[in-house]
């Protein structure tokens, strides 16, 4: 746990603007600073960062955060990483408080240490091996290409990374998978006479090495184990060098090995990244789709390439939205992107990567091969496999094009097709809620309080009626009631993480952005919300009384509710 007074301080001493402006060029938009999404494709900006509120929102994706949440997002890691992160730029020490796992920590540090070491030796030896060289030159990879990959060379020899860890019986070199232990309890290197490949994750730390065989030898690729720094399922190869190049593009290549993006890389196409020794995740899926609308699956031309991308296509549909779009290139038989770059190029690759086959026909036609079409139970069959992918679809709109053309090539109708599937039938969304015209006075009282924090302090929680609002401003009084002093939004906001009134919040801050902020106006509209909150309350107070009385007579008022009527009726002439 990092203490919540660090947060304040660090979000008091980081400058959102100068922050977001070093990797999104920001231009001055009035009071506030506005740029393309980052986080969407936009030609028109509609991301915007408030100097003074110390947040970004964008009006496009709906992307919202501070200073932390903007490190989180835009390089993919947690919060605890982009909190560290902040810190070393900003000069900070990290506390560590209670509730903090030094023995954890340390060994996470430890590793990447210890990876840092392995890969900087292993780099250094790909300078003196003649032949490691030679390899390189062979497949057409550049010291260019070889320096942006961190590409490193395992000399032949079984504990070579005793000269680099004089420690060799270290647990750490265990852990990080760069040693192995025989039953005898002898150690030695995993990698020898390899190339070496890094793995870096989004932070730049390098979390796992591939190792591509010299010459013949098996296996071709030998890879890290999962670590306590490398889970497979999540990580994608060449992600931290393809950011650029996935937003000029739009879109990602998704190959099966290193080996192929870098030779894609080499050949000039940028935005290709890799799964490391596993088939396609739904979320590698996902953290591709945060930054590109579209991705292609480029696997090898052989038997076992296709078998990845229908696996690929299983896995990706839960992942799927219905503006993004998946598609698949075949390879002739004989090529993998690598090879068929190197022997047909760049050009010949993007016209069979601008005309891949998106997900519905390659899904359609694959389901119709597996079936005998001419006859009825075929056709039944054909609804019979496509039902559970149906199921895991997410997006209604793609879903409702599926079923027309399984409704097509089965003979079964539309209605026939959901029924058989269990899918209910698509209704359109329902249109968004008309806004309010005249904002209520919860909301305008939402709106103040973010405005400036510590009037959430001077709530009167009893006194608010049960509105939409009124959770979120329950939960900025206690959030509040626990500081002294003034609180900034941005510190606020960070406490809000994972909470139910998160969402509603950011949406009544985005709203202030359009807004020129006065302190002395913030509370006169505060106290005269207040006022009408009370006014109001009183109007209701009065009625229930007024009904009772008229029902019951005076005499059935209580001595305590005949008071209150009294005064109500003298303070409040005008409400008889
Ligand atoms: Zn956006």
């Amino acid at each position: 746990m990092i203490p919540e007074s660090f947060i304040q301080d660090l979000l008091a001493r980081v400058d959102i603007v100068d922050l977001v402006d070093s990797y999104v060029p920001l231009k001055k938009a009035g009071a506030n600073y506005a740029a393309c999404c980052p986080f969407h494709n936009e030609k028109t900006p509609s991301f915007t960062v408030s100097p003074t509120k110390q947040f970004y929102h964008c009006f496009g994706c709906g992307a919202h955060g501070t200073a932390i949440g903007f490190v989180m997002e835009y390089q993919g890691i947690g919060f605890v990483d982009a909190v560290r992160e902040l810190a070393s730029r900003s000069g900070m020490t990290v506390p560590e408080s209670e509730g903090f796992k030094p023995e954890q920590a340390g060994q996470t540090r430890n590793l990447v240490e210890v990876m840092s070491r392995a890969a900087a030796h292993y780099k250094e030896q790909l300078k003196r091996s003649p032949k490691a060289i030679e390899y390189c030159k062979k497949r057409g990879l550049t010291g260019e290409i070889a320096a942006r990959y961190g590409m490193g060379y395992a000399p032949d020899g079984w504990q070579n990374l005793q000269a680099v860890f004089p420690e060799y019986h270290a647990d750490a070199l265990l852990t990080a998978g760069l040693v192995i232990e025989n039953e005898a309890g002898r150690r030695y290197d995993r990698f020898r006479d390899r190339l070496m490949i890094p793995i870096i994750n989004p932070k730049g730390d390098i979390i796992a090495f591939g190792g591509r065989v010299i010459d013949q030898g098996e296996p071709k690729y030998l890879n890290s184990p999962e670590t306590p720094l490398f889970e497979k399922g999540r990580e994608l190869f060449g992600l931290p060098q393809a950011r650029q190049a996935l937003r000029d593009t739009d879109t990602a290549i998704v190959t099966e090995g290193y080996m192929d993006v870098i030779a894609l890389a080499q050949a000039g196409v940028g935005n290709a990244v890799a799964t490391l020794g596993t088939a396609t995740t739904a979320t590698h899926v996902q953290k591709l789709l945060r930054q590109v609308d579209r991705i292609v699956f480029c696997f090898d031309g052989d038997r076992a390439g296709r078998k990845a991308a229908w696996r690929a296509l299983e896995n990706s549909l839960e992942a799927l939205v219905d503006n993004k779009r998946l598609a698949f290139v075949f390879l002739p038989a004989e090529h993998d992107p690598d090879s068929y770059i190197r022997e047909f190029g760049k050009a010949e690759f993007d016209r069979q990567v601008t005309q891949a086959t998106p997900l519905s026909d390659f899904l359609l036609r694959e389901l119709a091969n597996r079936c005998d079409l001419t006859s009825a139970e075929g056709k039944a069959q054909l609804i019979y496999e496509a039902k559970p992918l149906l199921l895991k679809l997410p997006t209604p709109l793609l879903r409702l094009q599926l079923v027309k053309r399984l409704a097509e090539a089965s003979g079964f109708a539309q209605e026939e097709v959901e029924r058989l599937c269990e899918l209910k039938s698509y209704a359109p969304p329902a249109p968004p809620r008309a806004r309010r015209v005249a904002p209520s006075l919860t909301r305008n009282l939402l709106r103040i309080v973010l405005q400036k924090p510590a009037l959430a302090r001077e709530l009167p929680c009893e006194l608010l009626p049960d509105t939409a609002e009124r959770p979120a401003l329950l939960r900025l009084h206690s959030l509040t009631a626990a500081h002294e002093g003034e609180i900034s939004y941005a510190a606020l906001r960070e406490q809000l993480r994972g909470l139910p009134e998160e969402a509603q919040i950011e949406e009544a801050a985005a709203e202030l952005l359009g807004l020129p902020f006065d302190e002395a106006e913030a509370d006169a509209e505060f106290r005269d919300t207040l006022e009408k909150l009370r006014d109001g309350e009183q109007k209701r107070h009065f009625e229930q009384l007024q009904a009772k009385a008229q029902q019951f007579g005076v005499a059935g008022l209580s001595a305590e509710e005949k008071q209150r009527y009294i005064q109500l009726l003298t303070s409040r002439p005008d409400r008889s």
